[in-house]
């Protein structure tokens, strides 16, 4: 595993309109869409697409 950074590209989904993009997650848990500042559709809101079932195993819950 190369961890050059710590932030993790993802999958996001848009809540509106269910379009799909590539996506970063912020080790702070912020999304924010590569090469969009939002969807098309008006929409800020998105959700992460697990495609892989890879377990959720972050070591970094200092909150
Ligand atoms: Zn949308």
């Amino acid at each position: 595993m190369a961890n050059r950074d710590d932030v993790s590209r993802e999958l996001a989904k848009c809540t509106e309109c269910d379009s799909v993009y590539a996506a970063r997650q912020w080790p702070n848990g912020d999304i924010q869409l590569i090469g969009n500042d939002g969807c098309p559709c008006g929409s800020a809101e998105f959700v992460l697409v697990d495609d892989d079932d890879k377990p959720a195993s972050d070591g970094t819950t200092a909150e």
